[in-house]
């Protein structure tokens, strides 16, 4: 069964309707790239699976587990998960947003270990080694010690990122992860994004960068008002070369 299947999602703020009924799956072990012009609702859908927004209704089933609403014939009850397959659900997804979102008075390693640490109650020299490990896969073995303002926003990017694979998340989801990146520094975050698709990790990317799209995705969606348009590998979508 796919990783994320989403089923009939709708989303609305208020009285404007951001999702229109969204089906989409997205397979294991799998990079599927979101495109789409700015307003469509990307990041919106990206929210959803991540437990940031609730639908309007239908269902996301995170590896089967079904979030979101049943609409038994016209009615509309919430799924019925206890919170502790809540919990359990939510931390198989880790997320990695546009601003790194890093916490100033933390080094690095710091920033990369503190969930292990106060959320998991891992020992702290448990912790610093898984951290040590993930800074390294993405590249800053020698920047543990660094605080964020020390670094380049490439460098806090891959922070961002090393901190969200130390927590081992079935599924990675970025939200436009290198928008706020002056250009010389955007190939060093799609690099160590290219490398994790290489690992065969589930990821969900939300990116303007369509040649990374085009060669990394291994199915493109793209959204255009709330709706999916087209949904299918990079090679039906862009023609293959
Ligand atoms: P994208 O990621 O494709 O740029 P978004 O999902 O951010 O699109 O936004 C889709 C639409 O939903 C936009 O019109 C945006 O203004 C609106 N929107 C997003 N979040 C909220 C919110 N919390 N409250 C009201 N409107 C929102
Ligand atoms: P609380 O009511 O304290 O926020 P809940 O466990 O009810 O705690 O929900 C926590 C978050 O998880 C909520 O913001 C909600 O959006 C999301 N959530 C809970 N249950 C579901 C569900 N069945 N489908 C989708 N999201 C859910």
């Amino acid at each position: 069964r796919p990783a994320v299947r989403i089923r009939d999602v709708h989303k609305s703020f208020g009285n404007t309707e951001v999702l229109k009924g969204i089906e989409l799956s997205v397979p294991k072990g799998s990079t599927t790239c979101l495109l789409g012009p700015s307003g469509s609702g990307k990041s919106t859908l990206l929210r959803c699976i991540a437990f940031l927004e609730e639908t309007t209704s239908g269902l996301i089933e995170i590896d089967g587990d079904p979030l979101g609403f049943a609409d038994p014939g016209g009615g509309r009850s919430r799924t019925r998960l206890s919170a502790g397959d809540i919990r359990r659900v939510r931390a198989k997804i880790g997320m990695v947003f546009q601003q790194f979102n890093l916490w100033p008075h933390m080094t690095a390693l710091g920033n990369v270990t503190e969930a292990l640490v106060t959320v998991q109650g891992m020992k702290r020299s448990a912790a610093n080694e898984i951290g040590n490990q993930q800074l390294a896969r993405v590249g800053l073995s020698d920047r543990g010690h660094h605080y964020p303002s020390e670094l380049s926003g490439g460098q806090q990017q891959r922070v961002a990122i090393a901190r969200a694979l130390a927590l081992s998340p079935d599924i990675l989801l970025f939200d436009e992860p290198t928008a706020s990146l002056d250009p010389e520094l955007t190939g060093e975050v799609l690099n160590v994004m290219r490398e994790l698709a290489e690992t065969g990790m589930t990821l969900v990317i939300v990116t303007h960068e369509i040649g990374f799209a085009a060669s990394v995705g291994q199915k493109i969606a793209f959204l255009d008002h709330g709706k999916l348009l087209l949904d299918g590998p990079p090679a039906e979508i862009f023609g293959t070369p």
